[in-house]
């Protein structure tokens, strides 16, 4: 299948970038397309422009300071799995990286791509969500940041407004005493998740929870975050047990059947996958 004809632009920086999106009818951020062109080749989506953000080194920088991760808009799966970096402030990201499509997709698609693209199928939207994350978007009516409980909406729809970029995504970093985990399972390796749970453990220093919250991908029409801060607060790490953790997430899931699980499945596999990652961050 071949796009229906559209004009390409290339963006020359971010204000250039912003000013096409507004002045052009119908005009779409091109990142590293790996979402986007094979919607157009399928015609379902059929923008009548694309501004292509891939080559703006502005965009190309990861900050790494005291508090978070920042990754801009033109930063690739690859570029961030390879920053040593990222690996030894941030590992989560890594860990979620490594689950993300393969190699070639990973070469082209970015982080900011994923967090737009809105897919609560795709692993970055689930670790901003469990990381309290923001992104940072820039528009002809100036720039703001959207905290990541605001971001998704539904399956492939973002708070983002039509003239809206995202210039950079935040992840705040973990502490000291905090601990986390990603744990899917995908039919094959690469592809999208069926369910997954990605885990935060927050502890005292002597080692009792403080906070624990999972969050869901491929179980709703967004990211979902569940807190079992009112299960495990001030619990001793031993005392985590899987049929409290397995029952409470079942009955907040609510996911949908599909052709590739039934919903009970999805719902079972995410409350199995919780605990594998909680036990594991413990
Ligand atoms: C076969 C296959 C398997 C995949 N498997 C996975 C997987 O397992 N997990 C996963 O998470 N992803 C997977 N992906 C998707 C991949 O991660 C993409 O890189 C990502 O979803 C989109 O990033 P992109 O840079 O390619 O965005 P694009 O395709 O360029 O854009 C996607 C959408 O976001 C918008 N957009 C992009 N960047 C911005 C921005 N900065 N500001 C505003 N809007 C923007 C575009 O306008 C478009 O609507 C897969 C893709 C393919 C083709």
């Amino acid at each position: 299948m071949k796009p229906a004809p559209f004009g390409y632009h290339r963006a020359t920086s971010v204000e250039d970038a912003a000013n096409l999106l507004s002045e052009l009818d119908d005009a779409k951020i091109l990142a590293g397309g790996q979402s986007l062109i094979p919607l157009m080749n399928f015609r379902l989506s059929t923008p009548a422009h694309l501004i292509d953000i891939s080559n703006l080194p502005e965009l190309n920088e990861i900050r790494v300071d005291d508090r978070s991760v920042t990754i801009g808009a033109a930063v690739t799966h690859t570029t961030l799995l390879k920053t040593s970096q990222v690996a030894s402030e941030l590992p989560l990201l890594v860990d979620a990286e490594k689950l993300i499509a393969h190699e070639v997709i990973r070469n082209r698609g970015t982080v900011c791509g994923s967090l737009a693209h809105a897919d609560p199928a795709g692993e970055m939207t689930a670790v901003i969500r469990v990381l309290n994350g923001a992104v940072r978007t820039s528009s002809v009516e100036g720039e703001r940041v959207i905290q990541a409980v605001d971001l998704f909406e539904g399956p492939l729809q973002s708070s983002l407004t039509e003239t809206e970029i995202i210039v950079e995504a935040i992840f705040p970093k973990l502490g000291r005493n905090s601990a986390s985990s990603f744990r899917e399972v995908a039919r094959r390796h690469g592809d999208y998740a069926v369910a997954g749970a990605v885990s935060v453990v927050d502890y005292d220093n002597a080692r009792s929870i403080e906070s624990a919250r999972t969050a869901f991908l491929s179980v709703g029409p967004v990211p979902i975050l569940i807190s079992f801060d009112e299960l495990l607060v001030d619990a001793k790490t031993s005392d985590l047990g899987h049929d409290e953790i397995y029952e409470f997430v079942s009955s907040q899931l609510n996911p949908q059947n599909d052709i590739h699980a039934s919903a009970d499945y999805r719902r079972h596999l995410a409350a199995e996958l919780a605990w594998e990652s909680l036990k594991a961050c413990v």
